[in-house]
């Protein structure tokens, strides 16, 4: 059995040394600290690679915020406070499960072992043996660079580390969920406390569907949905893991309410600094490119409004969210203030989570909106602009003496795709193919999708002779990876051209190459490389 990091078990323990707290003393304090230990552990979980208990640990989290309400609002009545403890129960039961004898010294939970966490990419199959589905998923899994097993059910799983994600499949497609499937799924739960558990075909009832929640599944996938759909859902997860860091610029003359704020944001993991002169304000931004301000509203030498009208002169933050701090209660005044620019009123001094959550909600927006600027929907990969944008930035770091190739991609009569098996099909192709370019290669390369089926790679720092031996591995990989439709699996190719640093200069040279010898490919029977290089030569007359 998975043992779990130090720092979680010492998390839990604090969380349940407050609750018990709370009971004993009701205060409405106590409930706060419980709030805060709950939201600290949820993104420790979260941290750690463990969804599943962490979307428990969120659970209760949420429940804790309905029931914050007003200082006389606490103690809560018996019957909520009863409930709670039953919840928090199940939790901390699954966690203690998992504590080991204090040997490991802190740093080594800190460090090594969130890395083991972190690298898994282990998928468990359980079915049936024999069950069509379980070799499918499989080869599909193993294509994106996924580690597969399987197991029967009742049996077992093989010994290693916990795994990512755990696929139940069950018996047949309309198969009713029986006693046995749920208590064998109730028994992984408790090996792999931190994994995602995915069950597959579960009919649209809710009974069945609150029943398979109860044993610890995470998704219930219903039936009728296609192998390459439950893919894309366990490369969301993996997706969603990649933390982003979350600075905050504050701007408050205050050196005591500059300590309150910092302390909050430290608890939710934010990264913060504090300037107490609001002159340094255009500096500090340019230098530490926050993604939020919280601006105090009266400051001795102007107002953070007329603050926040001067900083969004300035381009790189016309739409980073400013949040105001202020004791002011005057509706007209912050009403005006919300008009100037300002995004989010809040008074001091501020409750802690609440600060902390607006902070989030408000950077994860404006992150989203910038995101869905630059991104391809289809795929998540950078968009035309955006790649192009991208590859100034690469070629200017490259540049003067540096490595650097350009590679365009485009399927191969990927129109005869979409005509013989429609156009869902021909999306999903072209998900495949972004899935893999994102498996294989590093993430400083760009991956762009620079038209409906073509895409742009960037790769700096590598010499176009290795960059062609590179693509053309995954060509073969992806000629040979079956795309599921409805009557059976179809295979797709794609065609590549290839231009690179010295040969061409600067981004709109590079591109045109690289087309140039794409469509070259194209020429020479598709399912093929050419290199822009190569073809120049041969156009010399020699
Ligand atoms: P070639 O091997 O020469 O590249 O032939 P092709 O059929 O791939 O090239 P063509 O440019 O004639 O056709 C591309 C087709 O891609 C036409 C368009 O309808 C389709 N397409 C463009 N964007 C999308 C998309 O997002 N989804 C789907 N399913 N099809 C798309
Ligand atoms: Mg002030
Ligand atoms: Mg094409
Ligand atoms: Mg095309």
């Amino acid at each position: 059995m998975r043992s779990l990091p130090h720092v979680l078990i010492a998390l839990a323990k604090t969380l349940d040394r407050r609750w018990q707290a709370y009971l004993n003393s009701g205060n409405f304090d106590h409930f706060i600290e419980f709030t805060l230990s709950l939201n600290g552990l949820t993104e420790r979980l979260d941290q750690h690679n463990l969804p599943g208990l962490a979307a428990a640990c969120q659970e209760l989290e949420n429940r804790a915020l309905t029931l914050f309400g007003e200082r006389d609002a606490h103690p809560v009545g018996e019957t909520l406070a009863a409930q709670i403890s039953q919840q928090l129960d199940t939790l901390l039961t699954v966690l203690y499960r998992h504590e080991t004898p204090a040997i490991a010294s802190k740093r080594h939970d800190e460090s090594g072992d969130q890395d083991a966490w972190a690298c898994q990419r282990g998928i468990l199959i359980v079915s049936r043996n024999g069950h069509p589905w379980t070799a499918a998923l499989r080869e599909q899994l193993d294509f994106f660079g996924f580690t597969v097993a399987d197991c029967r059910w009742r049996d077992e799983p093989p010994d290693g580390e916990a795994p990512l994600a755990v696929i139940f499949v069950p018996d047949r497609e309309d198969s009713v969920w029986s006693q046995q499937a749920i208590a064998d799924i109730q028994r992984l739960r408790n090996r792999y406390i931190g994994s995602y558990f995915y069950c597959l075909s579960v009919p649209s009832s809710l009974e069945t569907v609150i029943g398979l929640q109860r044993a610890g599944a995470n998704v219930c996938v219903p039936a009728g949905v296609r192998i390459s759909d439950i893919l894309s859902r366990i490369l969301d997860l993996i997706e969603a893991r990649e933390q982003e860091i979350c600075r905050v610029l504050i701007v408050e003359d205050s050196p005591t309410a500059v300590a309150h704020i910092r302390k909050a944001l430290a608890l939710h993991n934010i990264d913060s600094r504090a300037i107490n002169d609001p002159r340094e304000l255009l500096d500090a931004a340019s230098d530490y490119r926050p993604h939020a301000i919280l601006m105090d509203m009266y400051m001795p030498f102007c107002t953070g409004v007329e603050v926040t009208r001067a900083l969004r002169q300035i381009p790189e933050f016309k739409s980073t969210p400013v949040i105001y701090l202020s004791g002011e209660t005057d509706i007209a005044l912050q009403v005006e203030a919300l008009r100037l620019g300002g995004d989010q009123f809040l008074t001091k001094p501020t409750n802690p989570i609440i600060l902390a959550s607006v902070v989030k909600t408000k950077v994860e927006r404006h992150r989203d909106m910038l995101r869905s600027g630059r991104h391809d929907s289809l795929t998540g990969l950078l968009n035309h602009s955006a790649s192009k944008e991208q590859l100034e930035q690469l070629l200017r770091r490259a540049l003067p003496a540096g490595h650097l190739t350009v590679a365009m991609i485009d399927i191969d009569r990927f129109k005869s795709i979409n005509d013989s098996y429609g156009h869902p099909v021909g999306d999903q192709v072209i998900r495949s193919l972004a899935w893999l370019l994102r498996g294989r290669l590093r993430a400083s390369d760009l991956i762009g999708r620079y038209g409906g089926e073509e895409f742009i790679v960037v790769l700096p720092g590598v010499e176009p002779s290795r960059a062609m031996a590179l693509i053309d591995r995954i060509r073969e990989d992806f000629a040979r990876l079956p795309q599921a439709h409805a009557r059976g699996a179809l295979r797709a190719t794609f065609s590549c051209g290839v231009a690179g640093l010295p040969d061409y200069l600067s981004g709109d040279t590079l591109i045109e190459a690289a087309d140039k010898a794409l469509l070259a490919a194209k020429r020479s029977g598709r399912n093929c490389l050419v290199s822009a290089r190569e073809l120049a030569r041969q156009d010399t007359p020699s």
